[in-house]
């Protein structure tokens, strides 16, 4: 059987490809992709030009029975998506899945992904985090998911669209409080990359102010629920309890 590529694309800088990701995409026999139309000028511009086939989210199921298929044939297959590593908040896992249910070998061939990229500028605790993609996009199903996370230790991660960032950060200010240090990645690797590290309430307030903040590509790192907001708790409940001491 032929062997199943897995290969990041860049996350907005052309050039953040490696030499080995664009070699394995240009010996495959085929390449799938999240989407041709997408994908067809950064392979033209890297002079790639194996064919493409579609594998999406809505096409997903057929498209992997034809895809092992061809792996089974002995054809070699390079999945990608739109921007950085397939499967990361994007297609791939039952193509994944299915191949390795078929025996087929699957090569990783690492690259860009926005959410390390974000963690690695972040100055936030970088030893533990959890990665949790896209929160709903409905306030009261966003609030709740946000609730589970509230006492989470480890650091944040979020992926979020332009059109919903201000609604994530005031609803993260809400959940967490607003002294909790996020940073706002916005635009990694492109021309209006901006960091911004500071507590919600400050970034919350930011983005709302300047709506240039909200354009683009986004990614929310926050800090774990730390010490400090344990040391704080601590404090709240020892002087709760001198007051009732204290007060008739
Ligand atoms: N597979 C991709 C990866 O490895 O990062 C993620 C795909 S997901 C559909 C798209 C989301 O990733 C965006 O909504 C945004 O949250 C984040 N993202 C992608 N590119 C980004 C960039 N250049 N800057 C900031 N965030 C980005």
């Amino acid at each position: 059987p032929g062997c199943l590529w897995v290969v990041a694309t860049p996350i907005g800088h052309r050039d953040d490809f490696s030499v080995r990701a664009i070699e394995t995409l240009r010996s495959v026999s085929v390449i799938a992709a999240e989407d041709t139309r997408h994908s067809r000028p950064l392979l033209q511009h890297h002079n790639i030009a194996t064919p493409l086939i579609a594998l999406h989210e809505h096409n997903e199921r057929d498209a992997v029975d034809a895809v092992v298929r061809r792996l089974l044939n002995g054809d070699s297959v390079a999945l990608i998506s739109d921007a950085g590593t397939p499967l990361i908040s994007d297609p791939g896992f039952r193509l994944v899945r299915a191949a390795r249910a078929a025996g087929i070998r699957c090569v990783p061939v690492p690259g860009a992904c926005a959410a390390i990229a974000a963690l690695s500028v972040a100055g936030l605790p970088s030893d533990r985090f959890v990665f949790e993609g896209f929160l709903p996009p409905k306030s009261a199903a966003r609030r709740s998911r946000l609730q589970e996370l509230a006492g989470e230790p480890r650091t944040l991660i979020f992926y979020e669209s332009s059109h919903r960032v201000a609604e994530s950060l005031a609803d993260m200010r809400d959940v967490f409080g607003g002294e909790r240090e996020a940073v706002l990645a916005r635009e990694l690797t492109k021309l209006f990359e901006t960091v911004l590290g500071e507590p919600l309430i400050e970034l919350a307030a930011r983005v709302v102010a300047d709506p240039d903040q909200q354009r683009g590509e986004h990614v929310i790192v926050v800090a774990g629920r730390g010490e400090e907001a344990d040391a704080k708790l601590v404090e709240g409940r020892r002087v709760f309890a001198i007051l009732r001491e204290e007060l008739p």
